[in-house]
C-alpha cells in the first residue's frame, strides 16, 4: 500500500474516533523541525509549521513522553522506561527567536537549535531559501551551464526532470550564487517576500535564545553546503568557523552539530570529532554500519503536510 493511501486510511480511523494517536510504550525519537510562521503566510515548502500547530504538538508530546535534551538522548542512563523524545530545529531562522522562544519558556522543555552561521558571510539568508523563493518569481526559462531549465510548479527542472536545486547542491554556496543571478536574484528583492520565510537570526537574537535555560545551540555549518561535497580545507572551515562564531556570540561551548541535508560519511564524522564536537546528528542512515557509531544519532523530519495522527505513528516507528 502506498504511503498516501495508508495515511488516508489512518485519518479515517482517527476522525471516526476508532483509534487515537498514541506513542508506543517505549522507544526513542529525535524530531527535526525548521521554521515557524504565523499560519497566515503562504507556504513555499514543507519546512514551516505554524506557531499554533507547534504549540499544540509540543504540548501533546510533553504530556505523553519524556522530553530529553539532545545530550541526554546520547546518554542511555538518562532515558526513562517510557517513550523518550528530543526536539531539534535546523538552520537558525529568526522566526525561532520570535515564535519558538515564548513557547519553550512556557512549556519548559529542552530543545536544541542547529544554527547555520551565514552571518560570517555578511548575509542574513541561506542560498537554498533564496533559490526556493526566486524559483517562484524568476523567468520561465534559464540557461545554466549550457542546459535549459524550465519552471514547473515553482521549481526549475531540465528536460530530464532534474531539479536545478539538486544540481546546485553539488557545488553549494558558490554555484548557487551563479544560478541565483540567472534567476534575477538581488538581496533587496528578497524583502518582497515575508521575512519569516528567509531571515536568519542575527547575533542579538541568537544570544537571547542561548541565554534560555531550555535551549542548547549547535552548529549547522556556515553556508548550508553539503559536507560530502566539500574539499578537506573547506569542510574544516565550515565546522571550525561556525563553532567559533557560535561560541563567541553565546559564550557557551558548542559541541553539537547537525549535518546540512543530513549528508555525511565516516571520514567526516572523524574530522568533526577532532574539531571538538561530541554529539553529531544525521537525518537518516547513509550506510547501515553507521548505526553502530555512537557519535552520531538519527533524526526524523516533521512533515507538516500530514495529520498529527500520522505524524505520531511515524514518530513511534522512527520513520515514515
Ligand atoms: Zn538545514
Amino acid at each position: 500500500m502506498s504511503k498516501n493511501l495508508k495515511w488516508i486510511g489512518n485519518d479515517l480511523l482517527f476522525s471516526a474516533g476508532i483509534i487515537n494517536p498514541k506513542l508506543p510504550q517505549s522507544g526513542n525519537c529525535i524530531l527535526l523541525y525548521h521554521g515557524i510562521d504565523d499560519g497566515n503566510t503562504e507556504r513555499i515548502n514543507a519546512k514551516f509549521v505554524s506557531e499554533k500547530d507547534l504549540k499544540a504538538q509540543l504540548s501533546w508530546l510533553k504530556s505523553r513522553a519524556n522530553i530529553l535534551s539532545t545530550e541526554q538522548m546520547f546518554n542511555e542512563s538518562k532515558h526513562d522506561k517510557g517513550f523518550n523524545i528530543s526536539i531539534t530545529f535546523d538552520d537558525g531562522f529568526a522566526n525561532n527567536h520570535q515564535y519558538l522562544l515564548p513557547i519553550i519558556e512556557e512549556l519548559e522543555i529542552p530543545i536544541t537549535i542547529f544554527v547555520t552561521t551565514i552571518q560570517l558571510k555578511n548575509e542574513n539568508y541561506l542560498w537554498p531559501d533564496a533559490v526556493d523563493l526566486f524559483s517562484v518569481i524568476g523567468p520561465d526559462v534559464i540557461n545554466f551551464k549550457g542546459e535549459k531549465y524550465h519552471k514547473r510548479k515553482n521549481e526549475y527542472v531540465n528536460k530530464y526532470r532534474v531539479r536545478l536545486k539538486s544540481v546546485v547542491a553539488s557545488g553549494g554556496y558558490n554555484l548557487a550564487k551563479e544560478a541565483l543571478e540567472l534567476m534575477g536574484f538581488e538581496e533587496e528583492a528578497l524583502k518582497n517576500f515575508p521575512s519569516v520565510h528567509w531571515r536568519m537570526m542575527n547575533a542579538d537574537e541568537l544570544k537571547k535564545l542561548a541565554q534560555s535555560p531550555f535551549i542548547t545551540i549547535g552548529s549547522h555549518g556556515v553556508c548550508h553546503d553539503s559536507f560530502v561535497e566539500l574539499a578537506d580545507n573547506d569542510l574544516k572551515e565550515e565546522i571550525e568557523n561556525s563553532k567559533r562564531y557560535l561560541e563567541d556570540v553565546t559564550g557557551n561551548t558548542i559541541d553539537q552539530i547537525a549535518y546540512p541535508y543530513g549528508h555525511y560519511n565516516d571520514q567526516i564524522v572523524d574530522v568533526i570529532e577532532t574539531a571538538g564536537y561530541k554529539f553529531q546528528f544525521r537525518v537518516e542512515l547513509q550506510k547501515q554500519h553507521n548505526a553502530l557509531d555512537k557519535r552520531v544519532m538519527t533524526r526524523l523530519g516533521i512533515n507538516p503536510f500530514i495529520s498529527w495522527g500520522n505524524q505520531v505513528k511515524a514518530i513511534g516507528h522512527g520513520k515514515y
